[in-house]
């Protein structure tokens, strides 16, 4: 009887405590998907934990992380780029993400340094080409060590110097080959440009299939974005023409890059925040997030989207630790400017 009596007493109390104190994390991320919210839906069914998100531009959250010190409400900082985790890093916000399974499921080179943060997906930036133009066959060997070649005079689509993807494969360059070969690489690259960089990674592969260039430079997601017809009848059109391709696959393989989290230092939810970000590696969670953003998974039991997997499942990652990204960033600024990279 007493047990009873206590038993009731506890059950009061957790739910009264509930009530007052929800069971939360919160999240602030720069990620721009709707699909991603139902995915936090799926979570606070599964663990009852409730999420809470503030979405905005990278820099803007992590300025206002920043400015909010200890009494920042977020647990967990999103983003995409290496690069951008770096940043947070580098302001000393994060702390260690202590999780054996995350560490399990997540390869070394895809975390940050002391495990401060973690890929939760992988984005490859690749080259496309015109169907009508060329064929696989005949581009197949092209590295991004070619790019540089006169072959290639007028014929190079890319986005400005100030997009932190292009950044990112300049610094994974630099981290391979040193500086001096980079410059003299990304001055080569800038004298075959089509045009004045200009536009997002999309008009790059648009260019393509328009014929105002033979090759771009873009993050292999967009395809499968423009394939699934959510971007309109014109990208599902522009899309089927062109090819996508792997580059350096003789070499160290294709630039990979990230989406990926941190948990904060000051996070008042941490297991809260583990459970979260365990939860976005799990095979469901990493399902849903290749099927709507055409993103590769990390969890290696799930497949990518078949609008992207068609273009090739086993083809070489460069094994550059995304780290370096942030590390190498301003360097890799400089070299661009340098460069004439507008
Ligand atoms: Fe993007």
């Amino acid at each position: 009887m007493k047990t009873i009596k206590y038993f009731i007493l506890f059950f009061c109390f957790s739910v009264f405590t509930n009530l007052v104190f929800p069971s939360e994390v919160n999240i602030y991320t720069s990620r721009h998907y709707d699909s991603d919210v139902e995915l936090y839906e799926s979570f606070t069914n599964l663990t009852g934990i409730e999420v809470n998100i503030i979405s905005g531009k990278s820099k803007a959250l992590i300025e206002r992380i920043r400015s909010e010190g200890k009494n920042s409400p977020a647990d967990i900082f999103i983003t995409v780029d290496a690069g951008n985790l770096w940043k947070v890093q580098d302001y000393r916000l994060f702390t260690k993400i202590k999780s054996k399974l995350i560490d399990q499921i997540v390869p070394k080179n895809l975390r940050g340094e002391n495990n401060e943060w973690t890929a939760l997906a992988k984005r490859a930036r690749v080259l496309f080409f015109n169907k009508s133009k060329y064929t696989y066959e005949e581009l197949k060997n092209l590295n991004y060590e070619d790019l540089n070649s006169p072959q290639w005079k007028n014929k190079i689509a890319i986005r400005s110097s100030n997009n932190l993807y292009n950044q990112s494969l300049v610094a994974s360059m630099i981290a391979k080959y040193g500086e001096n070969y980079t410059e003299t690489w990304a001055k080569g690259l800038v004298s075959n440009f089509s045009r004045k960089p200009q536009g997002n990674d999309r008009a790059q592969i648009i260019a393509v299939a328009n014929n105002e260039a033979d090759l771009a430079i873009a993050n292999s997601y967009y395809l499968g974005l423009m394939l699934s017809g959510k971007k309109g009848e014109k990208q599902l059109s522009a899309g089927k023409k062109v090819g996508l391709l792997f580059p350096s696959q003789n070499k160290s393989g294709a630039h990979i890059n990230i989406s990926g989290a941190g948990i904060l230092k000051t996070s008042k939810n941490y297991d809260n925040a583990i459970k979260f970000l365990e939860f976005m590696l799990s095979e469901e969670a990493q399902k849903h997030l290749v099927e709507n953003t055409y993103e590769y998974p990390i969890n290696t039991k799930v497949q990518p989207s078949k609008l992207i997997s068609q273009f090739g499942l086993d083809f070489k990652e460069d094994s550059t630790a995304v780290s370096q990204f942030g590390k190498l960033n301003s360097a890799a600024l400089r070299l661009m400017d340098r460069a004439g990279w507008q």
